[in-house]
């Protein structure tokens, strides 16, 4: 029953933040369903429309509008169990109940929060599900490794990039960008597994800060700057974030386990991939905040991404089983970095654009 007595106490949480008041409510008319229907529409409309949604997400209230907060902790439901299952058959195991819980603190890492004579409540920022989501769809839809001609040009991609990058920095955990269409067959299902894997390497780091037993002598640290207001975390020091990122890589490598030859060749690389995506995310979202002067909450928690990716990718060159397993990272990285002129540019012209 405990990890009942977690899921309380995260929703007790929610409520004291005026974030929701049940979990488990049936949501409402959802804001921020607005969608594409079509890839052709993507970034079709014209300029100034654009640019006024970008300008849309920066206006909007604080307060935080938990329309697809359900849905999201659903996802995690599904995704923690099985970490902990990895985490066991990696050799570490644990009596600790753990309960994932979506809330928006604005960081692309999960915040651990120790509950005395419960357990441990992982908090993931519901802004980290819908990012990593786009940016996978959206690159998905523009490589041509997955089908050709590609659903999205390398300029249409840029701005649905920055739509889900402003929404990220801007939207407060609260508003998203305008939904992508649905991705079919083979794209989907990369998808699905690339997102799903991301998100538990996220919940693996945590989870592995419990099990090396970091967060017995942890220090606190409370920053103020969070969409919620003031939140705490468990700091831990830098060689201890690197180990956790070492130990979360190790448990996810066990996803792998059961699969043949010619399927670890298949999916080594979405594992590597999926986990290392996260990162760069997180790189490319620090950057552009530190360029446009948007503070990150728990700035400096954690080791700069550059550092935990470097770090990560040398892990990884020993443990991988596959040759090809860091192929499809190194692709990722590379169209990312290629389209964040683009990103950049749209967000500078949300900057000059009059707002209010
Ligand atoms: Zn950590």
């Amino acid at each position: 029953m405990t990890v009942e007595e977690l899921r309380d106490r995260h929703v007790r949480l929610l409520r004291d933040r005026r974030v929701v008041d049940h979990l488990d409510a049936p949501a409402g008319p959802a804001a921020g369903t607005e969608r594409y229907h079509t890839w052709t529409q993507v970034a079709a409309d014209p300029h100034g429309d654009r640019l006024a949604r970008l300008v849309e997400v920066r206006v909007r209230p604080a307060a935080y509008h938990p329309a697809r907060l359900r849905e999201q902790q659903h996802t995690l439901d599904a995704l923690q169990p099985e970490v902990l299952h990895l985490a066991r058959l990696a050799g570490w195991d644990t009596t600790t109940p753990v309960l994932a819980g979506v809330f928006p603190t604005g960081t692309l890492d999960g915040l651990s929060v120790p509950v005395p004579g419960r357990g441990l409540l992982v908090l993931v920022n519901s802004s980290l599900l819908d990012l990593l989501g786009a940016a996978l769809t959206i690159m998905t839809a523009a490589l041509p490794n997955y089908g050709s001609p590609p659903l999205l040009t390398p300029e249409q991609a840029s701005f649905a990039l920055a739509e889900a990058l402003n929404a990220h920095l801007y939207g407060n955990g609260a508003v998203g960008a305008r939904r992508l269409p649905r991705l079919s067959g083979q794209r989907a299902a990369l998808v699905s597994l690339m997102a799903r894997r991301g998100t538990q390497f996220v919940l693996a780091h945590e989870a592995a800060h419990l099990l090396a037993g970091h967060l017995v002598n942890a220090g606190r640290r409370t920053d103020p700057d969070t969409p919620v207001g003031a939140l705490d975390a468990r700091s831990v020091g830098w060689p201890r974030e690197h180990e956790a990122d070492r130990i979360a890589a190790v448990i996810m490598l066990r996803s792998l386990d059961d699969l043949g030859p010619r399927e670890l060749e298949a999916y080594e690389p979405c594992l590597v991939g999926a986990v290392l995506l996260v990162l760069f995310l997180h790189e490319v979202a620090d950057r552009l905040a530190d360029e446009l002067g948007v503070v990150v909450p728990f700035a400096g928690n954690h080791p700069p991404p550059v550092r935990r990716i470097q770090t990560l990718v040398e892990h990884l060159a020993g443990q991988v089983r596959t040759p090809r397993a860091l192929d499809l990272a190194a692709d990722v990285a590379t169209w990312l970095e290629d389209r964040l002129d683009g990103v950049r540019e749209w967000l500078r012209l949300v900057d000059g654009a009059p707002q209010g």
